[in-house]
């Protein structure tokens, strides 16, 4: 039985698609905006749509921005012979969050899964190879530890490693099956440091 009105009905529907979000979650938030002030409602209604609209992938290391090139990838304070290779925006910001990296990004969306069918091809690869084709000192693989995180991990140290690169991944300390943007910043900086060559 709909014992809510259609308007609330589809709020919630549209919380509970988020990930994470249960059925309950889901109400809580809804009936949370409902009760909000009007212009508080607009306003995230407004930074949906905006960040939605205007974010794409940086033309250089296909981070998530809202300007042609990323910040990290237009300053002249970083090291850009040094890449980092990530699998998602949000372990880039994990490693932005220890603030010790002077690197840049690669940020691939994903990582191999054959299981998942998702190869090569589906993921921002072919962009890193053609940043390979700049001078470039040392790619670091950061991908996480999971069996798609070390697949990926052996796939790019075959295609680098030819072209004369330093190909490094980082160390033991990111636990098998973690996601790297949930551990802890003295982890993830020992993890970088301890960085073994490939
Ligand atoms: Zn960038």
């Amino acid at each position: 039985m709909e014992y809510f009105s259609k308007d609330i009905s589809r709020l919630v529907a549209e919380f509970s698609r988020l990930p994470g979000v249960g059925q309950k979650s889901a109400q809580r938030l809804a009936f949370h905006i409902i009760n909000a002030p009007k212009e508080q409602a607009e306003s995230l209604a407004e930074a949906i749509t905006n960040a939605r609209s205007n974010v794409h992938y940086c033309k250089i290391c296909c981070t998530l921005t809202d300007q042609d090139i990323c910040p990290i990838c237009s300053s002249e304070e970083r090291n850009h012979r040094q890449i980092m290779v990530v699998e998602n925006t949000r372990d880039m910001s994990a490693y932005e969050r220890i603030g010790k990296y002077n690197g840049v990004y690669h940020v691939l969306h994903g990582a191999i899964s054959p299981m998942l069918g998702i190869g090569p091809d589906d993921i921002r690869l072919k962009e890193l190879m053609a940043r390979l084709q700049n001078d470039v000192d040392e790619v670091i693989i950061a991908t996480n530890s999971s069996l798609e995180g070390e697949t990926t991990a052996t796939y790019i140290t075959k295609l680098v490693k030819p072209l004369g690169i330093k190909v490094t991944r980082i160390a033991s300390g990111v636990p098998v099956g973690g996601d790297i943007e949930n551990i802890d910043e003295v982890t993830l900086l020992r993890a970088l440091d301890g960085r073994i060559t490939l």
